[in-house]
């Protein structure tokens, strides 16, 4: 496309008039998927991210543990959710990887653990004498 006057200012009006989606309202609950919520709750991957339900059994209080949380096996988002029955974590369901807010969350994570272990190394092994 040449860059005539016209399109720069069309340019300038798309400029202008952009705005930023809106993550909050449309965004499925990274956990049951849902998109209908009373409230949104903070989880693993941040603000806003799970549902009422969910976010209920991500909160860590004093009186409950959580009991759905998401960890990095590899390069594989895992959600593991914890057995009322033993309370043993068990492996729920991989997450949705084709999510931007997981995908975002993944590459935290390995940036994460990177830094873990570069700066916690494992206890060097003691030298037997
Ligand atoms: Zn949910």
């Amino acid at each position: 496309m040449l860059a005539t006057p016209e399109v720069i200012d069309a340019y300038i009006d798309f400029l202008k008039n952009y705005k930023p989606p809106k993550l909050k309202s449309k965004l499925p609950c990274t956990f049951c998927k849902t998109t209908e919520s009373t409230t949104w709750r903070p989880g693993p991957i941040g603000p806003s991210t799970l549902c009422n339900k969910c976010g209920v059994n991500y909160m860590d209080s004093g009186k409950r543990n959580r009991t759905i949380d998401l960890i990095l096996r590899g390069s594989t988002p895992v959600w593991l959710k914890k057995d009322v029955n033993s309370w043993v974590w068990k492996e729920h369901m991989v997450a949705d990887i084709e999510d931007p807010r997981i995908s975002m969350w993944i590459q935290r994570e390995m940036i994460r653990n990177k830094l873990t272990s570069t700066y916690n190394p494992p206890p060097a092994k003691k030298r037997r004498l």
